[in-house]
């Protein structure tokens, strides 16, 4: 038999009047895993984390660590810790005073406390002078990192995090990326994090669940979710993609919803009467002269051109109107490429057949 699961989320409705939030959700969480979630706005993240946390009551379901039941226990009793993205630091105290809380609330001596203080201090690199300082005096990157400290001090065996990033701008916030998954990896803590970036996601966690409608869509690996998408909304949820529609005949031979694809003989591992889409990630496509060789190709008109830093995006219009995206490093531009015909050429290793769903015409 498999072992317990460190926190098992089994069977979790949650019902606000007769909206239903979350639809009979499950997910094992192991000891140690920086589990990232992910979603569009209203799909459930928060309402998740804060049945987890114990802030609200599921409808149904079970919430249990190792095996024992913790749905039914009050918030405070539980073994966790939510840091959010409105930090809820106390501004007229120091950081040492915001840091040492709840090691007070556990009376631990003065003393002690200081000392817990300035170790925490010195495992998110900050200088142990800023325990007198004022949280007033911090800057917004500093500020998270005591609300961090302080979560820690709580020393819970999950840390939920609420969009703890979102409000910082984009080069504190990757830095910040970074050291949270340093910091997971230094304390063995379980973090459990919500974000609307796919990147913070794919930057951090051993895991991704994307979350839809109050249900998960899928739960892998980033690696996994990038490249082996379940749906068209994973696909699309995940960066910038290629998605042709297509539909083997009787014959065995695709029929392509943009008909200037060409496919090699047996490029297509789809049987006759498949259905669904053909997705290609911009970076594997290649932008071409005339290419012949190739298992797939598509012309087009190159009508416009983004450098990236590193790389550089091409968007290719067809004959058929689709806009495709390529992306290439930057080093291999074409330089007269825009506005001018092209051919796009990509190999069979390059692709991922998404079959179609029930729900494949909302994506
Ligand atoms: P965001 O990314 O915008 O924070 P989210 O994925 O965290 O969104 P939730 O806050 O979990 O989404 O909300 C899920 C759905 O449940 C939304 O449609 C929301 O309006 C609804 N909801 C959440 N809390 C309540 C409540 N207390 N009463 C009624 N409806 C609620």
């Amino acid at each position: 038999m498999a072992a317990t699961p460190f926190v098992r989320i089994e069977n979790v409705t949650k019902r606000f009047g007769r909206f239903v939030a979350l639809d009979r959700i499950s997910l094992d969480i192991a000891e140690g895993e920086f589990l990232t979630i992910v979603g569009p706005s209203g799909s459930g993240k928060s309402t998740l984390i804060r049945l987890l946390v114990g802030i609200d009551d599921v409808s149904e379901g079970t919430i249990s660590l190792n095996g024992a039941r913790i749905d039914q226990m009050p918030a405070n009793k539980r073994p966790t810790c939510m840091v959010f993205q409105s930090l809820a630091l106390f501004p007229h105290m120091s950081v040492g005073q915001n840091i040492e809380f709840p090691l007070k609330l556990r009376k631990m001596a003065p003393a002690a406390r200081k000392a817990r203080a300035l170790e925490l201090l010195a495992l998110l690199r900050m200088p142990a002078d800023y325990y007198g300082k004022r949280i007033s005096q911090c800057s917004g990157g500093e500020r998270q990192r005591v609300a961090l400290a302080r979560a820690l001090a709580f020393d819970p065996e999950i840390i939920v995090f609420d969009e703890p990033l979102s409000a910082l701008d984009y080069r504190l916030r990757k830095t910040l990326e970074k050291e949270l998954k340093d910091l997971h990896a230094r304390t063995g803590k379980t973090f459990v994090y919500i974000t609307h970036s796919l990147e913070e996601a794919m930057v951090m966690s051993d895991r991704i669940a994307i979350m839809r409608a109050g249900r998960f869509e899928q739960i892998a690996s980033a690696e996994e979710i990038y490249s082996r998408p379940v749906s068209r909304f994973v696909a699309n949820f995940m960066g910038e993609v290629n998605l042709f529609r297509l539909a083997m005949n009787d014959a065995g031979e695709p029929e392509w919803e943009d008909g200037g694809i060409r496919a090699a003989p047996g490029a297509l591992e789809a049987a006759a009467g498949w259905r669904g889409t053909l997705m290609v990630r911009p970076e594997l496509m290649h932008l071409l002269e005339d290419g012949t060789g190739w298992d797939f190709t598509l012309d087009g008109k190159v009508v416009a051109e983004y450098a990236l830093g590193s790389r550089i995006q091409y968007a290719v219009e067809t004959a058929a109107g689709s806009i495709v995206t390529v992306e290439r490093p930057f080093e291999t531009r074409v330089d007269d490429a825009l506005g001018r015909q092209m051919r796009l050429g990509w190999e069979r290793a390059s692709v991922h057949l998404i079959p179609e769903g029930a729900d494949d015409g909302k994506a």
